[in-house]
């Protein structure tokens, strides 16, 4: 898609497949001071937010979360049955900066920046 026109979308926030592939296939990581946010979100404590909806990830020596998957499936445990994010307003980094029809490379990238901050 000419790049323009995405970057037009994106402020409007489009909402092609290519995007919801992502929160089907690998949730997106959260930068560490978003866990108090996501988990007063649900009116819950960050450990008991963690708990509830959070992967834990060890890569690389760092220690990083992301929302859970659906048991038994990769998908995001807050990708809804209309094909919506359920924590919209409150979701992960990654997931607020990395679009589908983006390159690998930036995907890479994005999730480096993450993981830095995870390690301060
Ligand atoms: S994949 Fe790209 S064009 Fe499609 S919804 Fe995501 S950002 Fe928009
Ligand atoms: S938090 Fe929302 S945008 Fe991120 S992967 Fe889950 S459903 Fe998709």
């Amino acid at each position: 898609m000419e790049k323009k026109l995405v970057r037009k979308q994106k402020r409007q926030g489009c909402t092609c497949d290519k995007c919801k592939e992502c929160c089907k296939r690998e949730p997106g990581w959260f930068m560490p001071d978003e866990i108090a946010t996501a988990a007063a979100f649900f009116s819950l404590t960050e450990p008991e937010f963690i708990n509830k909806y959070c992967n834990e990830h060890l890569e690389d020596n760092t220690y990083a979360l992301s929302p859970a998957q659906k048991v038994g499936t990769t998908e995001c445990i807050f990708f809804n049955k209309k094909g919506e994010c359920d924590i919209h307003p409150v979701k992960p980094h990654e997931c607020r900066k990395v679009f589908g029809c983006e390159g690998i490379t930036r995907h890479r990238k994005m999730r480096d920046i993450i993981k830095r901050r995870w390690r301060r």
